[in-house]
């Protein structure tokens, strides 16, 4: 359950998508990356929508700035167009903050248009410490946490704001 009226989903995700979000983080410093995760939408036991990601799509972030991004518009479509061939839809997207935690910054809330669309954000400000994924649902201005879960695990984490 989110704290709003909002449907409640659960982001399932595999351990080797983690770890090229991560990869690819990293490979991006100093600046932000981001991307798109597609799959399809399950029930879960409680009835709840899981969105089970079965592809990454990683894009350029034409901004190359340390705070914020922007997709390249050219990747984005052919990345849409990629999902309809395979009969994928599109779950949302994914950011990183290099040195911020994972959770939606001001900026991220205003551009945030999609409330379809489940916000991943990969915090690599650890320092040291594991990359931290947190999924949000985003609509009117507000931000709820949605649960990441890694497939095959019974590791749920709970964004928190
Ligand atoms: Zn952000």
């Amino acid at each position: 359950m989110t704290s709003s009226g909002n449907p409640a989903y659960k982001v399932r995700i595999e351990k080797a998508h983690f770890e090229a979000m991560v990869a690819h983080a990293q490979n991006g410093l100093p600046n932000e990356t981001c991307g798109l995760i597609a799959g399809r939408v399950e029930r879960g036991a409680g009835g709840e929508g899981v969105k089970v990601v079965e592809k990454v799509y990683f894009m350029t972030n034409i901004d190359a700035s340390s705070e914020h991004f922007s997709m390249d518009p050219r990747e984005q479509l052919s990345a849409i167009k990629d999902m309809r061939a395979n009969g994928l839809a599109l779950l949302g997207n994914f950011h990183s903050h290099p040195e911020t935690p994972a959770r939606p910054s001001a900026e991220d809330i205003r551009l945030a248009y999609d409330p379809s669309a489940s916000y991943l954000i990969l915090s690599l400000a650890g320092d040291g410490e594991d990359p931290v994924l947190r999924a949000f649902h985003i609509e009117n201005g507000i931000a709820s946490p949605e649960e990441v879960m890694e497939k095959g695990t019974a590791t749920f984490t709970r964004g928190d704001l």
